[in-house]
């Protein structure tokens, strides 16, 4: 028997109630807690270093319902100041994709691997991943979107327990626990690699397409 097939049309019929609105069918878990609940046992995390030199935790915000969830990085400085998710330059950009896709940003989530800013912007640490790696899992989780688009390596990497090169998976369809994720170049990385526009806006319709389906 192929149990795939069961748990996808589970997971279908679920997230097809929770589209109406009826979220405790199919979250009546006791130990699973609402995004809001999340948010503020996240909000308090001092899980790693990082919670000695954030100004503010970035949870990630958008719409709890979303289809299509986005996940970047770690903040940065701007992000780390206002407390929300790709508000500085990276984050114009991701919005001008988003209108390409036709949504407007309400009607998508957006998150990071990590909710505080690494000090200058540095890469993420294994061990930051690691201590954070359970409030994405479990935000996705909650949201449970249609799609994932994971933005540059960071993301890609820590979902799939990876060390993937972008350039070898971006635009590549994967299944993500069974939901269909697709992996992007960070925006950040197109400010300053213009000349891969082209890809992202084919990795923009190709959402779209997905959305549709
Ligand atoms: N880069 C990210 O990965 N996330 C942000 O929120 C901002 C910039």
């Amino acid at each position: 028997m192929d149990f795939s097939i069961i748990e996808s049309n589970v997971r279908g019929f679920l997230g097809s109630l929770k589209g109406m609105g009826i979220d405790s069918y199919a979250f009546n878990d006791k130990n699973v807690p609402t995004l809001q609940e999340l948010r503020r046992s996240v909000m308090s995390c001092r899980k790693c270093a990082l919670a000695d030199t954030r100004k503010n935790v970035v949870f990630g915000e958008g719409n709890s319902r979303a289809r299509l969830i986005f996940v970047g990085e770690a903040p940065g400085e701007d992000e780390d100041i206002q407390g929300k998710p790709f508000v500085g330059r990276a984050g114009k950009l991701l919005y001008q994709l988003i209108d390409r896709i036709g949504l407007r940003r309400n009607e998508v989530y957006i998150c990071n691997v990590l909710k505080c800013r690494p000090p200058n912007n540095r890469d993420p640490e294994t061990a930051e991943i690691a201590a954070c790696k359970d409030h994405l899992l479990m935000q996705i989780r909650l949201v449970a979107p249609k799609v994932i688009c994971t933005l540059g390596r960071h993301a890609y990497n820590t979902l799939f327990g990876a060390d993937e090169r972008i350039t070898r998976v971006r635009g590549t369809l994967k299944d993500y626990n069974g939901t269909t994720l697709l992996p992007t170049y960070h925006p950040s990385f197109l400010l300053r690699n213009q000349d891969k526009i082209k890809e992202v806006w084919e990795d923009m319709e190709r959402l779209k397409q997905l959305l549709k389906a």
